[in-house]
């Protein structure tokens, strides 16, 4: 049987970070991935936004994480070539209803410590984006966006510099504490032809995204059900896509149920209006009875008068790791803890927006977790 220090079970961007993290520090790190590459899942279906920091309660990790990350993420893209643009973004109020709204979102960047926040007026709104109609937005210098695929194999490329074994098609389906170690059953392989390893870990971490809940069953943990909340995407056709020039957001969902349909200048000069947010019944229902065009087109008129809905193409959906249940209402945070029962198992649930952005802040945490567990 093989011996491991840390198996990291999920290669997404946050499995990826973490593994980064701890190899940098402990030998004989595993991160296995079910699917043949990494980052397949959510990690790769989102707007690719290095977030600033602005919409999270105070305090709470979204915000602490986001904010950290927002600086590593520059810094490691930079350092390892991930194609990324730091553009700063507007958040619009669309009238003078909104206006107060606004000022309140300011007020919780600036709480939060986000730098740079200022109010700007229409004038301002359209010498950045001539097309866009608003009464009032916040300027938000530190967000840009970032190349998500390349971001995911950059941290999996420097964890495998530091001996980390990235092993892909690979499920795990079971875990069994013991004294000290945890015995984890994984699945290698195509379905029909899977073989069946075991390998015995000092310690697990659970970075599983939309499957996390499961995963932490396997250990007779059951403390947390993640609801798929799908956001989906249209993209501008062709030449349209120059009546935005860089971010542009409305003000958010007033339950926390996502940021709203914005409109994201992609690092390939398309232009990206999304993410819906919508409950879905499966994990992996990324297509089912997806939003029509029309309905995409209704709501960005209101910041893009200009936008008709022949200019519209369905794109891609991704689906969030929601932890406030359909009729619930309010923000979770991410949660980031060792686990009750199994002090050897580390548990990452619900890490959805600004998961991208807080990947390497998280990875830190997880480090100083995984050292606790080590002391
Ligand atoms: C529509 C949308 C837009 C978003 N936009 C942004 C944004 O602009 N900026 C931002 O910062 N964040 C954004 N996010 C959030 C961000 O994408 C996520 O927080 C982040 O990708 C989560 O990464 P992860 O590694 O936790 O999860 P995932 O990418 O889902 O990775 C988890 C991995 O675990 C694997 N796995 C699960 N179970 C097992 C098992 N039993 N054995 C082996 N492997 C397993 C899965 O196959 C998967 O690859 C957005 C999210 C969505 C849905």
């Amino acid at each position: 049987m093989e011996q491991a220090n840390i198996l990291i079970i999920g290669g997404g961007v946050v499995g990826c970070a973490i593994a980064r993290a701890v190899s940098a520090r402990w030998q004989d790190v595993f991160l296995v991935e079910q699917y043949p590459k990494l980052g397949m899942a959510t990690s790769s279906r989102n707007s690719g936004v290095i977030h600033s920091g602005i919409y999270y309660p105070k305090n709470s990790l979204k915000a602490r994480h986001c904010i950290a990350g927002n600086r590593l993420t520059y810094e490691f893209s930079k350092e390892h070539n991930v194609p990324f643009r730091h553009t700063g973004k507007l958040v619009v109020a669309a009238n003078t209803q909104e206006e107060e709204e606004l000022a309140a979102l300011k007020k919780k960047g600036e709480d939060n410590g986000v730098e740079g926040l200022r109010l700007i007026g229409p004038a301002e709104i359209r010498s950045r984006e001539p097309h866009i109609a608003g009464t009032a937005a916040i300027e938000v210098p530190s967000t840009g966006i970032v190349s998500a695929e390349e971001l995911v194999h950059a941290y999996a490329r420097v964890a495998s510099g530091q001996g980390a074994n990235i092993v892909k098609r690979a499920k795990v389906v079971s875990l069994e504490p013991g004294k000290g170690t945890i015995r984890v059953g994984i699945l290698i392989g195509d379905e029909e032809g899977a073989q069946s390893e075991t390998i015995e870990t000092r310690c697990v971490i659970n970075a599983a995204g939309l499957y996390a809940d499961e995963v932490a069953a396997l250990l007779g943990n059951n403390s947390w059900k993640i609801y798929p909340v799908r956001g989906e995407y249209c993209e501008i056709r062709g030449a349209r896509a120059s009546l935005i020039n860089d971010l542009v957001y409305p003000l958010p969902h007033a339950h926390g149920l996502s940021l709203g349909v914005h409109f994201t200048k992609t690092l390939w000069g398309t232009v990206l209006l999304g993410p819906t947010a919508t409950y879905v019944d499966g994990k992996d229902n990324y297509e089912r009875e997806r939003l029509p065009i029309a309905d995409f087109a209704h709501s960005a008129k209101t910041l893009l008068p200009e936008i008709e809905e022949r200019d519209l193409q369905l794109g891609y959906s991704g689906l969030r790791p929601k932890l406030v249940p359909p009729e619930g209402t309010g923000i979770a945070d991410f949660v980031i803890t060792r686990d009750a029962a199994v002090p050897q198992a580390i548990q990452l649930v619900g890490i959805e927006s600004p998961g991208l952005t807080a990947a390497p802040s998280i990875a830190e945490h997880v480090a100083q977790l995984v050292a606790e567990t080590f002391d």
